[in-house]
């Protein structure tokens, strides 16, 4: 794996749920339990919310953690943008 390749600091995965029809008096009951289950993965991001893999890596390329700048498919040691050191 390339070292200069950008990789998410963190992995974050978005959860969806299903939609779900209640009752209005369920859905103002603020200590109902609406829903627990039928909830699906929905993809993976980083810390900015940018989408990525599941290991930290971005399919198109890699993009700039400090300014998010797209840097495209080459690898560069500082950013061009923000001159921000990329790992
Ligand atoms: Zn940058």
């Amino acid at each position: 794996m390339d070292k200069n390749r950008k990789r998410a600091q963190e992995v974050f995965a978005r959860i969806g749920f299903e939609d779900k029809v209640v009752p209005l008096s369920v859905a103002r009951d603020n200590s109902a339990v609406i829903t627990t289950d039928e909830c699906y993965l929905v993809g993976y991001e980083d810390q900015d919310g940018v989408e990525c893999n599941e290991d930290g890596t971005y399919d198109d390329g890699c993009i700039c953690y400090a300014c998010g700048t797209d840097l495209g498919t080459d690898t560069f040691a500082v950013c061009p943008n923000c001159d921000a050191q990329l790992k």
